[in-house]
């Protein structure tokens, strides 16, 4: 059995035996419950042990590899700006969609539980910590805009010394392949992880507050697949010339890695793996478009936003107008940029959008019941868009291998 297979299929058992033995109230103690996280966190931080090298060598053999630096700087602006515009396409549609189905609930609002306000980033602040001051700090807080930044200024001097230290060069190259190795060696354990993880979000859970909320959760069901399929579709298709069955089937890994530890942070070196070796990216474009998408887009993310807010100005009984609409697009947009792509951030970037318009913030507590697992599906959307951006702007700048992409 292929590892894509028995991932899938440890999703299948972990999902039916988590809600099977969730629906009987079986395992329900703590000493169970400690005993079966520690396989799902050993396998995530397996993942995320891998995330600043793969990224660092990624991008300074990337960086290295390029003839010209012109070219990272089209690279850069191209992805960056094609970033923006599917996060906010995302949140117009979540916006669209939700005036029409129009989801809420009657409850008492005094009835929830006190959700704790969390600090939201500042645009100003993002923009300034995007160099690092100390490079190790940004290395041991795996702060990814800062590696990005170190990474490319090392491969670009790289590159200017390069004549008199080939081997250097070779030595960041056999250190990148040695990376890369290391994720298919950690791939082992990825159908056991998977399971641990899934069993025990399901254990957890249960369907009940799925039903309670089912038009709010239903709607951004509905909205990120509309998204990945029309959006991504749609760009992969005009500006990529893009096979879609073929993008979606080989996407099948990193969408089921992002799915089951609801971290784009974490799936970066999947993604990349998927991106540069069966979708066809050149690793110029791959090492850099990848990571930051995994940091700054996260479309899926500002899909359950612009519902939530709906969602929760229905339930209080708030008119939102025009103006409402569209200041939830822009903070939506930016709150994406701010913040790193790992479990559950999605809420705390709410407060800010929740703040916007005048809503009160305490109003998560109603939905953070069925978050985590909205944040598995949304988590899936995000990491697939990051892969969208890298094939097109790969496309634009002559870097895609369409016989990989379709072998
Ligand atoms: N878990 C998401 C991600 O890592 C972020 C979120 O929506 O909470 O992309």
């Amino acid at each position: 059995m292929n590892l894509s297979k028995k991932i899938f299929l440890a999703l299948g058992v972990g999902f039916l035996f988590g809600s099977l033995f969730n629906y009987l109230d079986l395992f329900q103690n703590k000493i169970f419950l400690d005993f079966i996280e520690v396989p799902g966190s050993i396998f995530i931080s397996s993942l995320k042990m891998l995330i600043v090298p793969v990224v660092f060598f990624s991008i300074v053999s990337g960086v290295t590899g390029l003839s010209n630096v012109s070219t990272l700087g089209r690279i850069g602006t191209i992805s960056v700006l094609l970033y923006l515009i599917t996060t906010c396409i995302a949140i117009t549609l979540a916006l669209v969609f939700s005036n029409i189905i129009d989801p809420g609930i009657k409850k008492n609002i005094m009835e929830v539980e006190t959700f704790i306000k969390q600090e939201t980033p500042d645009l100003k602040n993002v923009i300034i910590n995007i160099v690092p001051s100390n490079i190790f700090k940004a290395f041991s807080d795996a702060n990814m805009l800062q590696v990005i930044f170190f990474a490319i200024i090392f491969g670009i001097t790289l590159n200017l010394i390069s004549k008199k230290n080939v081997k250097l060069k070779e030595a960041i190259f056999q250190f990148n392949d040695l990376f890369l190795k290391m994720i298919e060696v950690i791939m082992y354990i990825a159908p056991y992880g998977v399971f641990f993880l899934i069993f025990k979000t399901f254990l957890t859970q249960g369907f009940e507050t799925i039903f309670e909320l089912g038009e709010y959760f239903f709607t951004v069901l509905l909205v990120l697949i509309i998204h990945l399929f029309f959006t991504y579709g749609g760009l992969l298709l005009i500006l990529g010339k893009i096979n879609i069955f073929k993008f979606f089937s080989k996407m099948k890994n990193s969408m089921l890695f992002a799915f089951s530890t609801s971290s784009s942070a974490a799936t970066i070196p999947i993604n990349l793996k998927t991106v540069e070796e069966s979708l066809g990216v050149k690793k110029s474009v791959a090492s850099f478009t990848v990571p930051l998408g995994a940091t700054i887009n996260m479309d899926g993310t500002a899909i359950m936003q612009g519902v939530a807010t709906v969602f929760l100005a229905n339930t209080y009984g708030v008119d939102l107008s025009l103006a409402d609409f569209m200041s939830v697009i822009l903070v939506a947009t930016l709150a994406s940029i701010g913040t790193a792509g790992v479990p559950g951030v999605g809420l705390i970037m709410l407060t800010m959008v929740l703040n916007q318009v005048g809503l009160p913030a305490e109003g998560i507590a109603l939905i953070i019941g069925i978050d985590r697992i909205l944040d598995m599906t949304r988590t899936a959307v995000n990491v697939t868009g990051d892969a969208t951006v890298s094939c097109v702007v790969a496309k634009i700048e002559k870097k895609l291998n369409l016989q990989k992409l379709n072998s």
